[in-house]
């Protein structure tokens, strides 16, 4: 060949812009090379143009006026699968300005190609037909298209790779100045990357909701967030689900759920050695506890006094306070539980209203008892203890892709080290392991978020406030109903026979937050008050209950932030809190750490940032 004149292979799916690109190539004496449909087109529009490989012209006029002559002397062979793949043209893409390279090149007789032209068979527009079928699918898998371009776009330092026809005109304005700039061509190279990466994932993913199994490596759901958001889908792109469904069928919400409150007790046990349990809802916890064991009256609180057998199981123990900090938020819950299920926790659960379970393992006899749950229904997931998530997590809103490195920070005691106030100020053993349920809990709570703790287990957690005050007061808040319903009057509630349990969470709630039904205004919602007692309570006076919640105490408070201003650690300390951990950072740390050395609180500075969304 003319060692000079400089070559273009294209070979195009979208013929779109295709005969005027063509143009200004032969205007600028540039070579054309094209496959079969692509060269026909321009050699109509009567312009020169080669045969990447040999033809039979089906116009012996036109033969006779045009060498039909190809570079691969092969012709394009099973149906079109085969067309410009063959070592001439891809020694011709790849070869470098290297004396080598270009021996090489002399001694098989190949032109080298500076300009690639290509874009892909549309896949994605055929998988999107309904009721496609495989081999249909398979025959718009584009081999030679995706070779030329990975191959010019891997030579980008010499070769230019169009991929895009709204290129054409700014490359063809480039090059009539002279020469592709090396900028352009950097960015069609990355745009050509992008095209067969993006073509790529979706012949894999079609693959992957036909050969992988349901359930293995994709899980197909019934909609995403709302009933109208479909279709939607689990999935990842390599290994498999690390879940798998036992029972029941998980929806969208769930998996948020079951992911991120597996996560938090996994966390919670490897950080305190005791096994742990959440129960969510909304991709927030209502409640996350250790399994320490339950006090008689912590096991009234929790509707648990009748279970047999209830301090033999530490995981037992732990969903029972889990369920039992929040029972109006945890109604219909997402539970996570650190260990293997047994049969006094699965009761525990069955009785109550949930969604769903993930677990790592569950007893024959427990999984029994799930089973039958809801007629049926009730999802029950089992988790690869092992599974590890990669360091790096991405997801899309509104169409823009994000992505961050995981929040794998570690909580553990060492995490409550640096106490502030008091100076040389030690924390208890209980403290500590207190501050570490909170502030797991926190990392896995939607933000602004801040959690007060007792006893091992989540006993206030206000999430997702745009204001941290406003979070303090609605956590405190919880935490403060949490302490009034361990009123002795509470217990002594005489339920009319038959009154449900969430009927009874209910009435509890409006007792202890102050909030029954006007005896003379109250109407209906008064006398549905009224109806689930034998005997309608003697409403607590401001005094009982001041009187009581001066005995809560030893509460420990975490927050995902620092304190922007001191409201913060008062409204804490009037809930009993005593020990308090949130990051530093504030122009008012000074002013905060002086207020809780004021209100007797042991500050701890907590060095991370735990938002979560
Ligand atoms: P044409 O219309 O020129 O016959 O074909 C253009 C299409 O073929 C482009 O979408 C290009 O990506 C694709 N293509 C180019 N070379 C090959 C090949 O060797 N095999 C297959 N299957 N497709 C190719």
């Amino acid at each position: 060949g003319n060692s000079s004149q400089k070559t273009a292979i294209l070979s195009v799916y979208n013929k779109t812009g295709l005969l005027d690109l063509a143009k200004g190539l032969t205007q600028n004496g540039i070579r054309l090379l094209a496959s079969g449909g692509t060269a026909k087109l321009i050699r109509e529009a009567g312009m020169e143009v080669q045969y990447v490989h040999t033809t039979l012209s089906e116009d012996s006029d036109r033969e006779s006026v045009h060498d039909v002559s190809s570079i691969t002397h092969a012709p394009e062979m099973l149906g079109g699968r085969v067309k410009t793949l063959h070592p001439s043209v891809h020694a011709g893409i790849l070869a470098r300005d290297l004396e080598s390279d270009e021996k090489d090149l002399a001694e098989q007789n190949i032109d080298k190609v500076d300009y690639v032209v290509c874009n892909l068979y549309p896949f994605k527009d055929t998988i999107a037909k309904i009721n496609v079928t495989i081999p249909e699918a398979v025959e718009e898998i584009d081999i030679g298209g995706v070779t030329l371009l990975r191959a010019a776009a891997k030579n980008h330092s010499r070769v230019t790779i169009l991929s895009d026809p709204e290129d054409y005109p700014n490359f063809l304005e480039e090059l009539k100045k002279g020469e592709v700039t090396e900028a352009s061509r950097k960015l069609y190279a990355l745009k050509a990357f992008e095209h067969t990466a993006d073509y790529d994932s979706a012949i894999s993913e079609f693959f992957r909701k036909r050969y992988a199994g349901e359930g293995v490596q994709q899980l197909t759901l019934r909609y995403g967030a709302n009933p109208h958001q479909k279709p939607a889908q689990a999935y990842v792109t390599s290994g498999n689900l690390p879940f798998k469904v036992l029972a029941g069928s998980p929806g969208y919400i769930n998996l948020l759920d079951a992911l991120n409150s597996w996560a938090l007790v996994k966390e919670l046990k490897e950080a305190l050695d005791l096994p742990a349990a959440a129960s969510f809802k909304h991709v927030s916890p209502a409640g996350a506890s250790v399994g320490l064991p339950l006090s008689d009256i912590e096991k009234k609180l929790c509707f648990v006094d009748d279970i047999e057998g209830l301090d033999n199981s530490p995981l037992a123990c732990a969903y029972a306070r889990a369920r039992g900090a929040d029972r109006m938020s945890s109604f219909g819950d997402w539970i996570a539980l650190s260990d293997e299920v047994d049969a006094i926790t699965a009761k525990i659960i069955s009785r109550e209203v949930s969604d769903g379970v993930i677990a790592p393992a569950y007893s024959a006899e427990a999984l029994e008892i799930l089973k039958k749950k809801k007629g049926g229904k009730y999802t029950v997931l089992q988790m690869d203890p092992n599974y590890e998530p990669a360091s790096s997590e991405t997801r899309q809103v509104y169409g823009v892709s994000l992505s961050q490195g995981r929040n794998d920070v570690k909580i553990n005691a060492k995490t409550f080290s640096k106490v502030i106030t008091p100076a040389n100020a030690e924390l208890p053993k209980q403290a500590v392991i207190d501050l570490t349920v909170a502030t797991i809990a926190l990392k896995y709570t939607q933000s602004n978020s801040v959690c007060y703790a007792k006893n091992g287990q989540v006993v206030g957690l206000g999430a997702g406030q745009q204001s941290r005050i406003h979070c303090t007061r609605l956590a405190g808040d919880k935490c403060d109903n949490w302490w009034l319903r361990q009123h002795p009057k509470i217990f002594q509630f005489k339920w009319k026979k038959g009154t449900k349990r969430p009927d009874k969470s209910n009435a509890i709630d409006l007792f202890v937050s102050g909030q029954v039904p006007d005896k003379v205004e109250g109407g209906m919602e008064r006398e549905l008050y009224e109806s689930v007692f034998e005997e309608v309570p003697e409403e607590l006076t401001a005094e009982e209950k001041k009187a009581w919640r001066k005995q809560l105490t030893d509460v420990v408070v975490s927050s995902d932030a620092f304190f922007p201003f001191v409201d913060n650690v008062f409204r804490a300390a009037s809930s009993g809190v005593k020990y308090a951990a949130a990051p530093s950072g504030s122009v008012n740390d000074q002013a905060v750490h002086d207020a809780a050395e004021k209100c007797g609180i042991t500050f701890v500075e907590q060095s991370t940032r735990l938002f979560h969304h």
